[in-house]
């Protein structure tokens, strides 16, 4: 009975947590890029409990960090200063570049990007935020404001001073070209650039120019970015939007934030942090998911600048940065390294981008393969010429179907029409290769 409730409300009426199958999976037991499910059937896991679980489901090491850490100490307050969260906060703050060194930890994303908009409206001393349409940067009632697509939250108005841009998306935006983002694999769109001079570029940034003019008149705090969309379905900029960005948001007085709850960690492969591959560096970024494995916690990293004019007041939460917490995050920055967790994700991300690019020009129902390491999106259309968005009957007997043949991945995008492939980044060439084969499999059981 409860099953059908399931079924019905496509939510588990018990947790009121949304399910995304029609025929739900109970999860018992995990390890790395392996799930199981309560009757013992084996899952190839890609989209890692939506990008966070990085090093691999209860990996060893970082288990093992978590039970030396419980038997020490779990918690205490942050009025205290212990030993763990000195030691990861200089960890962290290592792998950022200058002039971001000062971290306040927070429980998740959401918390860190509504700690994200309050700094900087203390700072600029200016209310207005503005975002790209499509991005998702979280749950809170703040952050829902910062975002506009009806998909991700309630269409209730929740948040005010927050404007949006058009989305800079190469492949569905109004304008693009097939040399224009970061990524090994090119849309199949026809390109009007020229080599060296982005149009889609130029276009967006005038759409911008346009938002600055007409709705925010030099009362900006803050502009921001995820350095590629994930919710919004691993949507790419042209290569130098955010460099030309960034330049104008400071011109207008305001800082400019990446939100790198999904793109951190290296995830993009080429890059540990997502902004780093356009040639930016930010005044905030935030970060959550992939930073602890799954245990909450969240970080907004920012400069010293900055971090004084928050410190003049006080802010509080209970769990931030807690010891347990903080020397999980320690090991999986160590396990990112000494298994070499980037790199494995620069190589397959770009073997899956490449293969699955071949399924594109194999069926008219892919519109575009695109992403860099392992955040990558498949968008799915009626047809390539029109860019429909395959209609969601479709989508979901694709994504049922990879389920029951042993692949979980996630789906996304503006109309839910692009599927999601963010695995543990401990997978292997032969994980890969499974995931291609089930994929072309129930591509072909649609299209037959
Ligand atoms: N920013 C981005 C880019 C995200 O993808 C998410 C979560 N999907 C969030 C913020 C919110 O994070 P959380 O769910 O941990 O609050």
């Amino acid at each position: 009975e409860r099953l059908l409730d399931i079924r019905k409300h496509n939510c588990n009426p018990m947790t009121m947590k949304v399910t995304y199958y029609k025929k739900p999976v109970f999860i018992n037991q995990g390890h790395m890029q392996w799930l199981w499910d309560v009757d013992g059937r084996r899952y190839l896991d890609l989209f890692a409990g939506v990008a966070t679980v990085s090093v691999g489901h209860c990996n060893p090491k970082v288990t093992e960090a978590a039970e030396k850490q419980l038997r020490r100490l779990w918690h205490t307050t942050p009025i205290y200063v212990y030993p763990q969260i000195q030691e990861y906060a200089e960890k962290l703050v290592s792998l950022l570049p200058d002039p971001l060194k000062v971290v306040y930890f927070t429980n998740s994303g959401s918390e860190a990007n509504d700690l994200a908009v309050l700094m900087a409206r203390l700072h600029t001393g200016n209310f207005d935020a503005i975002t790209l349409r499509g991005s998702y940067h979280g749950g809170s009632p703040q952050a829902t404001g910062l975002m506009s697509n009806t998909h991700y939250k309630y269409p209730v108005p929740s948040s005010l001073g927050c404007h949006n841009t058009m989305c800079p998306d190469v492949f569905r935006g109004l304008w693009g070209g097939s040399h224009c983002r970061d990524s090994p694999v090119q849309t199949i769109r026809e390109c009007s650039c020229s080599p060296g001079h982005c149009y889609a570029n130029d276009m967006y940034i005038k759409e911008l120019k346009e938002v600055f003019d007409t709705t925010v008149p030099s009362r900006i705090a803050a502009f921001f970015t995820e350095p590629i969309q994930g919710v919004g379905g691993a949507v790419q900029y042209p290569k130098n939007y955010l460099k030309e960005t960034y330049q104008l948001v400071r011109e207008k007085g305001g800082i400019c934030i990446a939100d790198e709850v999904q793109t951190g960690f290296g995830r993009t492969g080429s890059h540990f942090w997502g902004f780093e591959g356009h040639n930016v560096i930010p005044d905030m970024v935030t970060m959550a998911k992939g930073i602890a494995n799954g245990i909450p916690m969240g970080a907004v990293v920012t400069t010293a600048e900055i971090a004084r004019s928050f410190a003049k007041g006080v802010h509080f939460n209970t769990f931030g940065g807690n010891p347990l917490a903080c020397a999980i995050a320690s090991s999986v920055l160590d396990t990112i390294k000494e298994d070499k967790m980037q790199e494995n994700s620069a190589e397959l991300g770009t073997y899956l981008l490449t293969e699955l690019a071949k399924l594109r020009d194999k069926y008219e129902i892919i519109g575009d393969v695109r992403g860099k390491g392992l955040q990558i999106g498949v968008e799915m259309v009626k047809d390539k010429a029109s860019r429909t968005p395959l209609p969601q009957e479709a989508m979901n007997e694709i994504f049922e179907d990879t389920k029951d043949m042993g692949v979980l991945i996630g789906k996304g995008g503006l109309y839910g029409q692009t599927f999601r492939i963010k695995p543990p980044m401990c997978i292997t060439k032969a994980d890969a290769d499974f995931f291609l084969s089930v994929f072309n499999q129930a591509v072909l059981n649609y299209t037959e």
